[in-house]
């Protein structure tokens, strides 16, 4: 059973039970799971999700109108959204058996927006689920974590890495076995494609702020770090893939 059957096979047995918790953080970069689950929650067809039904059809778009999506508004999530968060789940559905709210990046919860989602997270309305969505559970407030089930999302296989969320997602993960070669050649070149792009762009060398490790690195040792991927990448049929990692992760300043 591969990772993900394991969380869907446990959501569903949840489901049976009817005893699926109201809060959960997701940590990861895997959407489609987050997707999967929530079609399993709502299906009233099948005892995981049938695929066909009106609900199912939804929130395979993620357009339901029992589910609200928040995100990051610019640098960060704002308690006024949190407040209309609120009040959606406070109405009673309009057709699912439960209300969902999804919220991405949920470690750019502003301190307000976080202190007064605390209570709905503990104790939210009858009949809703919260899922929120981290790449990274270290930049959630603790405040925040304490009061979801948390739930490790499988790594994306063969997804190009777009930005610092899945890069981070990917050298954290724990991915490349011995056995994933492929992959970790799919990784060097999205991470070169990434650092390249950057360049490119000159994407905040003004020091402008910015989370996570790529922000420590200037132009010049961007240039470097570009250098020293070129070579691994053309090594990477006979690299030892961890000592590899360990370099990319030194040269991106990540330990
Ligand atoms: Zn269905």
């Amino acid at each position: 059973m591969g990772p993900e059957e394991k969380i869907t096979g446990y959501f569903s047995i949840l489901k049976q039970k009817k005893i699926i918790g109201p809060s959960y953080i997701f940590i990861g970069n895997n959407l489609a799971v987050v997707g999967r689950l929530l079609k399993i929650i709502n299906c009233q067809e099948a005892s995981q999700y049938c695929s066909q039904c009106w609900s199912c059809k939804r929130l395979d778009d993620f357009k339901h109108p029992d589910l609200l999506v928040v995100e990051p508004e610019g640098i960060s999530i704002k308690i006024n959204q949190i407040r209309q968060a609120i009040r959606f789940l406070s109405r009673s559905s309009y057709l699912a058996p439960k209300k969902t709210l999804l919220v991405k990046d949920a470690q750019k919860l502003t301190e307000e927006a976080a202190n007064l989602f605390l209570k709905t997270l503990e104790e939210p309305p009858d009949n809703s689920f919260i899922g929120l969505i981290c790449s990274k559970l270290e930049d959630v407030l603790p405040t925040i974590i304490s009061r979801c089930r948390k739930i490790y999302l499988p790594y994306l296989e063969n997804k190009a890495i777009k930005s610092e969320d899945d890069l981070i997602a990917a050298l954290s993960s724990g991915y490349f076995g011995p056995q994933k070669r492929k992959n970790f050649s799919l990784f060097l070149e999205s991470l070169i494609i990434l650092l390249h792009k950057r360049l490119k762009n000159k994407i905040n060398y003004t020091g402008q702020p910015e989370n996570g490790f790529l922000s420590g690195l200037n132009f010049k040792e961007t240039v470097t770090m570009l250098e020293k991927l070129f070579k691994i990448y053309q090594a990477s049929g006979t690299v030892n893939i961890n000592l590899a990692i360990n370099l990319i992760k030194m040269g991106l300043k990540c330990n």
